[in-house]
């Protein structure tokens, strides 16, 4: 009851816009522009349009980096503060628009409301830890003093113009999280949002401009990775890359990058994984239970720290399984603004139907373990069952699966150490759970696991601001954990004064 009723208001905020039409477009220099016009429609219902999106050219491209160019003098010579306050303004503005944020992620995005929620608060989350951090530690001027006597002053300031490119996946949270440090650190940037989620981000430069965003320091370019995030990271003037999505997208931009000689531009990744979770026969069935359902089924599979690969030890398998089959057939997926609904939508028809290609491709070669149920209301939205198989090892498994799919492999308490050494041979290592009572196992997986977040004995669900940092190695991604202390400071440069 209590959380319904923490609900309500935002239900209520998605009735109301239930009809309304978001426009978008590219914004350069404060001012909105035209462009090829896309319709956007709800990935639970295709039926329902949301609105449209005009996608930028490679001429707005161009005048985007030269604005932004531009303005960077002036916004770096801005003290920290400055630029942090305009930032804390915006998570106040973010905060005061909660209802139809929520509406939008809902509808454009097709997330339950309790994600739209808590997305929204990650985003409000990222702009005060990066303004405060900022303001903070970026506004001091540090001496510096070596062994022999010598001293310096230390300062940071930006690097120029930022390109930030993220995914549809958190179409707040990421973006705004990469934005906000870029500016907070003093460069001015050049956003491409993800062309699934081009209205959430739309709204939430016109609140960072309503904020008091001096125009020419944040320019919005919509529009496909071809089209617009290609062309703005091979562009000379681009100082640094900030991106989240997908390897082979990062290994397309590291490419452009090395091929423009420019190992000194800082390229941040945050990239995907193949997520495994270690479960020996100490650990107890349900809290196991609990966690895979909530890791590899939250928001439909499609968080980048979701779980894809169950290593259960023999001992306990039987049981264990039989606990997800009964679970599995519990969920319910459907609507996302049901309050019952545990899974919505994938992110859109191409989603699915890999998604499906991949289920239908494992029925020949693996154990289907369980399928669960689409509800009634499914049939005009893209949804993927939630699907569990036993597979013979972690090998068979080539890509990402981004969606509500978990691979289940069995092993024996003797190979546990092979087990370990082939996650670590899929190059990725962004996540890893582990489940067990016997405190040296569960330290010495940890140790071994070449990852960038372990989580022991609980759920494998992403980061939390300032206090769980999140990144990862390898295929995952380079650079420092966002949320955490050292990701500003990849956004700046140093400068010694004598
Ligand atoms: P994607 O790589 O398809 O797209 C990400 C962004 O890159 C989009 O804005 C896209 O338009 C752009 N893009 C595509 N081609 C480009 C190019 N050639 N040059 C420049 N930009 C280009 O990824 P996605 O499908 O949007 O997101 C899902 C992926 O993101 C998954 O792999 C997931 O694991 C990953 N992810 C990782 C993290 C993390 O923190 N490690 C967080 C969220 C998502």
């Amino acid at each position: 009851i209590e959380i319904e009723s923490q609900w309500r208001p935002f239900v209520e905020s998605v009735q109301a816009l239930g009809e309304h039409q978001w426009q978008a477009g590219p914004i350069i220099n404060g001012v909105v522009q035209g462009g090829k016009t896309e319709a956007i429609t709800a990935p639970y219902d295709r039926r329902e349009a949301v609105g449209s999106v005009d996608f930028a050219s490679a001429d707005q491209v161009e005048q985007a980096i030269t604005v932004a160019a531009k303005a960077y003098p002036e916004w770096s010579e801005r003290s920290a503060s400055e630029r942090a306050d305009c930032l804390l303004r915006l998570a106040g503005l973010l905060e005061a628009n909660t209802g139809e944020l929520v509406a939008l992620c809902h509808r454009e995005a097709g997330k339950t409301i309790q994600d739209s929620i808590d997305e929204i608060r990650e985003a409000v989350d990222f702009c005060r830890f990066y303004a405060n951090q900022a303001a903070t530690e970026l506004a001091e001027t540090k001496q510096v003093t070596s062994f022999d006597g010598t001293s310096r002053l230390l300062s940071y300031r930006g690097r120029g113009v930022f390109a930030c490119i993220s995914p549809w996946n958190f179409p707040l949270a990421i973006f705004l999280g990469q934005i906000s440090a870029a500016l907070a650190a003093g460069n001015t940037v050049v956003a491409k949002p993800a062309e699934q989620t081009s209205l959430i981000a739309f709204r939430a430069i016109e609140l960072m401009l309503e904020a008091g965003m001096p125009a020419g320091v944040i320019q919005l370019l919509p529009g496909t990775g071809a089209e617009v995030g290609s062309p703005l990271t091979s562009d000379p003037r681009i100082a640094g890359v900030a991106f989240t999505g997908s390897t082979e997208t990062a290994q397309l931009i590291n490419r452009s990058l090395v091929a423009r000689d420019c190992e000194s531009v800082p390229f941040i990744a945050e990239t995907g994984g193949q997520n495994a979770m270690i479960v020996d026969s100490t650990a107890l069935p349900e809290q196991v239970v609990r966690d895979v359902v909530r890791s590899a089924f939250a928001s439909a599979g499609q968080r980048c720290s979701a779980l894809r690969v169950l290593f259960i030890q023999e001992d306990i398998a039987e049981r264990v399984i039989g606990l997800i089959k009964g679970a599995m057939a519990e969920l319910s997926v459907g609507r996302p603004e049901m309050h019952s609904t545990d899974v919505g939508p994938v992110i859109d028809a191409e989603a699915k139907q890999k998604l499906l290609t991949h289920i239908q491709s494992l029925k020949n070669q693996a154990k289907l373990v369980a399928q669960a149920k689409l509800g009634s209301d499914c049939q005009h939205g893209d949804f993927v069952a939630p699907t569990a198989f036993e597979i013979a090892g972690i090998d068979m498994l080539k890509n990402e699966n981004f969606g509500p799919i978990l691979h289940i492999v069995r092993f024996k308490a003797s190979e546990l150490e092979q087990v370990i050494d082939q996650i670590n041979q899929t190059g990725f290592g962004l996540t890893m759970g582990v489940h067990s009572r016997n405190e040296r196992t569960y330290r010495h997986i940890e140790r071994r696991a070449r990852v960038g977040n372990c989580y022991i004995n609980r759920d494998q669900v992403g980061a939390v601001v300032g206090v769980q940092p999140f990144g990862g190695q390898g295929l995952s991604g380079t650079g420092p954990k966002a949320g955490g202390p050292h990701y500003l400071y990849r956004f700046t440069q140093d400068v010694f004064n004598a």
